[in-house]
This record gives structure tokens, C-alpha cells and sequence, in this order.
């Protein structure tokens, strides 16, 4: 193979694993948010649990509030009782006084009702901070994962942006543009290998006289397959490094 086809192909090796790498911490981001994420769910959980514990609090202040208040009311009651002249009048105030009670009945009913739920609650925000605590342990070792994961892959796709510049600077400039052309078409891969006489990226088979041509030892001319444009190389079976010991023969197809 010409030495030039070489160079191309070590740089279109380097720029696939490019691709990947780059595609790698492309992900990056949304795996640390998803991990983010979690935590923050967990906390929100917790978050509205002591919102309900202090909500529940504060009727629990306002039930006991208003048991008071219509003990109040039902102390003024009796205190009145003694003034009262007319059986009418005391029979009013017994009203009042049931009523007064009946309140203080269903604000007492409440109450139990809260503090048997704050007891829920409690359980609730233990059971949350317990939550919490455990994906906050998963998410410290993912996030750790996940920077471990981010390093390797921004020292790979260190080393491989210097290798692409010690592979670049032996490829004449225009050729370089040539190549970037088609690569960015073909998403990195714009050398297809002839296998079998035809473009092994495409399928296409190549004309008979081009295919003689790129076996020819010597030749310096470069050829495209006619239906993808990508640049064709050729090894010769016995150079493969696959190749068995019946490719050696020319007149063998290669199937391995
Ligand atoms: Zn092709």
C-alpha cells in the first residue's frame, strides 16, 4: 500500500477513536446531573416531610387554641346561669352551653386525630433522612465513578489529539483537506478498503481496470469508490494481518 494511504489510514484510526472518546464526555454531563438528581429528589422527600410535621404542628397550636377558647365561653355560660330570671332565658343559655361543647367535643377530635398523625409524621421524616443518608452514600460513589470515568477520557482523547498532530504533520495539507472532506461526511471514515473488488464501506464494486491498477506496485494514483467518494486502499490478502495460509494464494477470495 502507498505509504500516503498509510498515513490517512493511521489518521482516520485516530480520528474514530476521537469520535468515541468525545462521544464518551459528551454523556458525561447528564450522568452527574441524573446522580444530582437523586440526591435532590431525596432531599425534597425530606424537605416536605418536616413541611408536613410543622403544618401538622401548627393546627395541633389552633385545635388547642379553640379547645380553650370554648372552655372560656362555657365558664361566662355557667357564671351568667345565676342571673338568669326566666326559664326561657336559662333554657337558651343550656343551648348555648351544649353547642359551646359540642365544639370543644369535635376540637378534641381533631386533636387526638394530629397527634396520632404527628407520630406518622415522625416516622415519615425518620424514614426519609434514613432515605436520604443511603442515596447520598450511592451518589458520592457514582459521582466518583463517574469523574474517574471522565478523567480516563479526557487523558485518551489527550493522547489522541497528539497523536493526530504527529500524523497530521506528515500529510501534505491539501490531501488534509481532501481527507477532512469526505471524513466529515462519513462521520470519520472516509478511507473504505477494497475487499473483493468492491468498496467494503458501500458495497460498490470497483471497475476492473482501477482494481488492477491499485494492486499495481509503484502506482502513486489514488482512487474513490465511485458511489460513497471515499478514499479506496487495498492490501493484499497475504498481507493481511487475518489472512490465512490459502489467501496466499491470489486466485483465493478472502473470506476470513
Ligand atoms: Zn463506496
Amino acid at each position: 500500500m502507498q505509504i500516503i494511504l498509510q498515513r490517512l489510514l493511521e489518521l482516520q484510526n485516530v480520528d474514530v477513536q476521537l469520535n468515541e472518546t468525545r462521544a464518551r464526555l459528551a454523556t458525561i454531563p447528564k450522568k452527574l446531573a441524573d446522580a444530582d438528581a437523586r440526591a435532590a429528589s431525596a432531599k425534597a422527600e425530606l424537605d416536605q416531610s418536616k413541611a408536613a410535621q410543622l403544618a401538622a404542628f401548627k393546627d395541633r397550636k389552633k385545635y388547642e387554641l379553640d379547645v380553650e377558647q370554648w372552655k372560656e365561653r362555657v365558664r361566662k355560660y355557667r357564671d351568667q346561669t345565676s342571673q338568669i330570671k326566666t326559664n326561657e332565658a336559662y333554657k337558651a343559655l343550656q343551648h348555648e352551653v351544649q353547642l359551646a361543647e359540642d365544639e370543644i367535643a369535635k376540637a378534641e377530635d381533631r386533636l387526638l386525630e394530629q397527634m396520632v398523625a404527628g407520630e406518622d409524621y415522625d416516622r415519615r421524616i425518620k424514614a426519609a433522612e434514613k432515605s436520604l443518608k443511603e442515596v447520598e452514600d450511592v451518589v458520592r460513589v457514582q459521582r466518583s465513578k463517574i469523574e474517574t470515568e471522565k478523567a480516563a477520557a479526557e487523558k485518551v482523547f489527550a493522547e489522541l489529539t497528539a497523536e493526530r498532530a504527529r500524523v497530521v504533520a506528515e500529510i501534505p495539507e491539501n490531501l488534509l483537506d481532501h481527507y477532512d472532506r469526505i471524513a466529515r461526511k462519513h462521520n470519520s471514515v472516509a478511507l473504505a478498503e477494497v475487499r473483493d473488488e468492491k468498496c467494503s464501506a458501500c458495497g460498490m464494486r470497483v471497475r476492473p481496470h482501477v482494481f488492477q491498477e491499485m494492486r499495481r506496485l509503484g502506482s502513486d494514483e489514488m482512487f474513490h469508490c465511485e458511489t460513497c467518494t471515499r478514499i479506496l486502499y487495498y492490501i493484499e490478502p497475504s498481507f493481511r494481518p487475518s489472512a490465512s495460509a490459502e489467501a496466499h494464494s491470489d486466485a483465493q477470495p478472502n473470506e476470513s
